[in-house]
């Protein structure tokens, strides 16, 4: 009998040990097009459930494995559906734009998906033509789209909870601190005075292209607001820099996902053996044509523009 292709995927905020166990670690757009074209039997994603959900929808012919079911996120828990629906009712003359870290029931009530790498392409490429965007589920990343390019989208109002508590008091006492140079780069989904202080603003994936160009001194110190995680991947790639995380409010610099912590070596192992985890089988046949219809229009757009 031929022997089952597994393959495993891994996001850059899960533990190291896991990120190593993994065919492909990447941001959720990297792994959303490696789970799309990959051939695979089996998926197994170390990541949260609706990066899972996204796999599935775009390669339903794959057994797709989530390590812990428990592996939610805050922007897709705070979210009402039926609230949601409401909004978009409220607003039914404007383009929907969703942040893919939403559930498939919230992608399939959108017109477009966009990730923390696209979406100001996107949402300039939506505007350039005549129409008006709301936007959901990220607070903080509509209101810095608004702040930086002039918009006034109305916004959902669901934070991830990790970036959320990135605070600025904190940040201007530890920059105060340092006196040598210093760099602030932020993920998007931090509040806005931590982004009004920033060097650069990017994606995960952004942010660590940012640290591995980086040709500045090597005594300055790098300052990173997002998830811990990815900090493990800087740092194996510019071992001699002062890359740190930035601080939360109560002083700390160890702001980390819960839902990506889920995945332990152990849930990973007995999810690549069939042996353990949630299959993702949940999504009706209905709901993923249309949970995949804005997910194929921010790849087309990909195609065409990026
Ligand atoms: S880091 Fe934030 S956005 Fe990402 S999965 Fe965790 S709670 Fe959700």
């Amino acid at each position: 009998m031929k022997k089952r292709k597994v393959v495993t995927l891994a996001h850059y905020y899960t533990i190291p040990e896991v990120q190593d166990m993994a065919d492909k670690v990447g941001d959720s757009l990297e792994l959303a097009l490696y789970a799309k074209d990959c051939d695979a039997d089996v998926i197994v994603f170390a990541g949260v459930r609706f990066m899972a959900e996204t796999a599935k929808i775009i390669n339903p012919k794959a057994k797709v494995i989530l390590p812990d079911i428990n592996s939610t996120c805050s922007l897709v828990t705070m979210t009402d559906i039926n609230k949601l629906k409401q909004w978009r009712e409220e607003h039914k003359d404007y383009v929907h734009v969703a942040y893919v870290n939403s559930s498939a029931e919230h992608k399939a009530l959108s017109d477009w998906t966009v990730t923390s790498r696209n979406v100001a392409d996107i949402i300039e490429y939506i505007y350039s033509q005549g129409k008006k965007v709301i936007y959901s589920p990220d607070r903080n990343m509509g209101a810095y789209l608004n702040a930086e390019y002039g918009y006034d989208m109305p916004l959902w109002s669901a934070v991830c909870e990790v970036h959320d508590k990135f605070n600025k008091e904190a940040l201007d006492e530890l920059v105060g601190s340092i006196s040598g140079q210093k760099y602030i780069i932020a993920h998007p989904e931090s509040p806005l005075p931590v982004l009004n202080d920033c060097d650069y603003i990017g994606s995960t994936h952004g942010l660590l292209n940012w640290v591995i160009d980086y040709n500045g001194s090597k005594d300055a110190v790098i300052l990173v607001a997002t998830e811990d995680g990815i900090l493990y991947n800087m740092k194996k790639a510019r071992p001699e820099l002062d890359i740190r995380q930035a601080p939360i409010y109560t002083g700390c610099k160890c702001n980390s996902c819960p839902y990506m912590k889920l995945n332990t070596v152990e849930a990973v192992k007995l999810a690549q053996q069939e042996q353990g985890g949630t299959v993702v089988d949940y999504l009706s046949d209905d709901l993923i044509a249309r949970a995949r219809i804005p997910i194929d229009r921010m790849i087309e757009f990909g195609h065409r523009h990026m």
